[in-house]
């Protein structure tokens, strides 16, 4: 395991559908277990960070205030020194993905509290000198069955990733919007979560078929030793496709055609993001960054100096053995 890929596992509190089943979680510091309703047996994980979010009584233990104090800090002190970071929620659709990032009043989660943080320090930059200056830009598209879509700019365009030495990746035709404040941010949110995709699956009323990346672009203009400097970098915030396999969701037709796309691109991130743990550990694996369009997007986002969070969602519930030790699974393959 690399501080540079930072794995943690979040378990949520049992919800309507589930009560009454048996909780087969089990947490003790990094160590992550789960027990398998049939025949009892216990299976034994280990990752950077494992995060339990309720008691026995259904009390609230660990909030996203402490998701964003155990990960989020320390992901944007790299973002201050000029390297590029991206955050991910993976799991089952319902297993807390969204909870986590965006939150849920007034738990807030943590996006705004990235934000929070970036544009208090631009009011703080700016204001201890005038030559001071944080500029944030955002953009926001949605990759769905391997097509890119804008979602700040509903007309028909052509999305192209594209990689160059001197600006790295970039997409041909995505707009970009200026942001001064996290309101800002939530307004852009809004608009551009109208234009995803969504179904109904089994699973859950409605389920996320697309991944959708919100890239926060951030500049820093500053006075150093009396010298002008630069900081330039990208915070990817990624809201991936619900994980769950066809089977549970019922799928067929465009439903399952989307559903084995959906599974590709999450299963190219699960390869890219191993072999870089790899990498860092000496291997000298290729990195296959563009066997899908998500992992080609964030290819710079993800090797290199960067940081990567990937928060893997969890259901306590025995209902959902299946869903949760695939989950597991691919955190633990790729810490
Ligand atoms: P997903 O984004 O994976 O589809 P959600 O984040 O929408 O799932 O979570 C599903 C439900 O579970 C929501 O009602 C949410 O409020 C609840 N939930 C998820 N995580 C937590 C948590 N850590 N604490 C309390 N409630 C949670």
């Amino acid at each position: 395991m690399t501080d540079k890929i930072q794995i943690a596992v979040r378990v949520r509190p049992f919800n309507d559908r589930e009560q009454g089943e048996d909780n087969i979680i089990f947490m003790d510091g990094g160590k992550c277990s789960i027990k398998d309703p049939k025949s009892g047996g216990i299976k034994n994980f280990h990752f950077d960070k494992c995060i339990w979010s309720h008691d026995s009584a259904g009390r609230t233990l660990e909030t996203n205030e402490h998701v964003f104090e155990s990960l989020g800090k320390e992901l944007l002190e790299n973002v201050y020194a000029g390297y590029n970071a991206s955050i991910f929620a993976y799991g089952q659709t319902g297993s807390g993905k969204s909870y986590s990032i965006e939150g849920y009043p007034p738990d807030s989660g943590l996006l705004q509290r990235i934000c929070e943080a970036i544009f208090e320090r631009k009011s703080q930059l700016e204001s201890q000198d005038e030559n001071n200056s944080v500029t944030v830009n955002v953009s926001y598209l949605e990759i769905y069955n391997e097509k890119l879509k804008d979602l700040l700019d509903p007309t028909e365009k052509q999305l192209k990733v594209f990689v160059t030495k001197k600006t790295g990746v970039s997409v041909r035709n995505l707009s970009t919007a200026y942001s001064d404040s996290y309101e800002d941010i939530v307004s852009l949110l809004a608009d551009g979560k109208k234009l995803r995709i969504v179904a109904s699956t089994n699973m859950n009323k409605t389920s996320s078929r697309s991944h959708a990346v919100f890239t926060l672009h951030y500049m820093e203009k500053s006075m150093k030793d009396g010298k002008k400097q630069i900081i330039r970098s990208k915070i990817n915030i990624v809201d991936l496709a619900g994980s769950e396999r066809q089977a549970s969701t019922g799928a067929t037709g465009q439903r399952l055609k989307e559903g084995s796309n959906i599974n590709k691109s999450l299963t190219y991130l699960g390869v890219v993001i191993q072999k870089l743990g790899e990498n860092c550990k000496g291997s000298k694996n290729f990195i296959p960054y563009r066997n899908s369009q998500l992992t080609h997007l964030l290819s710079e986002s993800l090797g290199g100096n960067s940081k990567t969070i990937m928060i893997a969602a969890l259901s306590p519930a025995a209902l959902n053995y299946d869903e949760t030790l695939s989950t597991l699974r691919f955190a633990q393959n790729v810490s």
